[in-house]
């Protein structure tokens, strides 16, 4: 597939924008002593405008609170103890969501901020729920704002890069973009920081990427900047993950303004990480194959046919029998009147709950859970047909 294939399949995307995007560097100041840059926030704020009206649906992962707390509490030291990153972290942080906030006001959009951790994400429950806050912020035109809650974690347990976290984000979230906006280029043929020796082929950028080499590995090689945390090696690394669940990435530089129009228009810029056989996606086979089922959940013939058959999700009324017991975001083994299990998914509902609406219509089961509502038992995307 080419680029405007794939951007035709474009729906949602979420947008990674690096400290180094939006950070102003001080004339004679040292990498460190960096502020917001607010224009650099603005432009992009009307970047992401033009994309929401040209239908999509963005979801912004932005780093920058350590570089804004650090500018703002003054600490121009290139190490900090962990408690003084963390105060940086909670003083940006703040920051940087009413900046963005502020500058999307003006154009009549609102922003919710999302900290997420390690933690959330390995956590079964609070995935699930980061899943479906953020769905339920997409769905109504809302732009979630997500970022490490680097106040509250250690570098041990950390996520540590926003590029690995935008990858998560990307999955969880199901776009069919990844877009990350650094100020590197995208993938090199060797290293351009280092000098060329004498003979040797310069270094040329990669275009495509259809699989990850561990000679790409080597050649991303670290950080090139004191102020960002990932350097190539992050990104190439996110791509890698978000290409094994059918998710294409693409790295471009940021500080060129016009990238997002260019990337939309179809052009040749950064380096895109798809292949078409990342298709079976990583989530669904973590679903399928890795997770232990709690309970059961039997089915009508209509639901079943509409599983198999249209790929949908399962609702309430399709439910004829709950056995076992199981939590909200538990995984459960759906089966078929004859107790023939045919599909697998994560569940919305405890199985008490489950048997007080089983077989109910959508409008009914909305007052029997009340703010617990979900539409479906099991969403179309946590659901395995097998
Ligand atoms: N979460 C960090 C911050 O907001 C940034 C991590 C990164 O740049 O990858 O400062």
């Amino acid at each position: 597939m080419n680029r405007n294939e794939i951007l035709r399949g474009v729906k949602r995307v979420v947008i990674k924008i690096g400290s180094s995007v939006i950070s102003h560097r001080e004339k004679g100041g040292s990498d460190l002593v960096q502020g917001l840059n607010r224009n650099m926030v603005r432009h992009y704020s009307r970047q992401i405008k033009k994309l929401i009206d040209a239908g999509y649906e963005v979801a912004l992962v932005s780093s920058g609170a350590v570089m804004a707390g650090r500018s703002r509490l003054g600490l121009d030291r290139a190490n900090l103890s962990i408690p003084e990153k963390q105060a940086c972290a909670a003083v940006g942080q703040s920051a940087l969501i009413r900046s963005y906030e502020k500058k999307f006001e003006k154009l009549g959009l609102t922003v919710a901020q999302i900290l997420l951790s390690n933690d959330d994400l390995e956590n079964r429950k609070r995935y699930l729920n980061a899943k479906n806050t953020i769905d339920a912020l997409l769905s109504r035109g809302v732009i979630p704002i997500i970022n490490e809650n680097d106040s509250v974690t250690v570098d041990e347990i950390k996520i540590g890069d926003n590029d690995t976290l935008s990858a998560t984000v990307a999955c969880l979230a199901n776009a069919q973009l990844l877009i990350i906006l650094s100020d590197i280029e995208g993938l090199f043929t060797r290293d351009p920081g280092k000098p060329v020796e004498r003979g040797a082929e310069p270094a040329k950028l990669i275009g495509h990427v259809e699989r990850v080499t561990p000679e790409m590995e080597k050649i991303a090689g670290k950080s090139r900047n004191l102020v960002t945390v990932g350097g190539m090696y992050t990104k190439v690394m996110a791509a890698k993950k978000t290409m094994s669940f059918g998710v294409p990435a693409l790295v471009v530089d940021g500080l060129d303004r016009k990238v997002l129009e260019k990337v939309f228009a179809g052009k040749n810029v950064g380096t895109l990480f798809y292949s078409s056989d990342g298709k079976i996606k990583g989530r669904k086979h973590w679903i399928a194959h890795t997770l232990r089922p709690n309970g059961e959940i039997v089915v009508d013939a209509g639901a079943r046919k509409a599983i198999v058959e249209r790929g949908k999700s399962l609702l309430p009324a399709g439910v004829v029998g709950v056995e076992g017991k199981f939590e909200f975001g538990n995984c459960v083994r759906i089966l078929d009147e004859n107790q023939k299990e045919f599909a697998r998914g994560l569940v919305n509902y405890s199985s008490g709950e489950m048997d007080k609406i089983k077989g109910m219509k959508t409008a009914s089961v909305r007052s029997v859970v009340g703010p617990n509502f979900y539409e479906e038992v099991v969403h179309r995307d946590d659901l395995v047909a097998l």
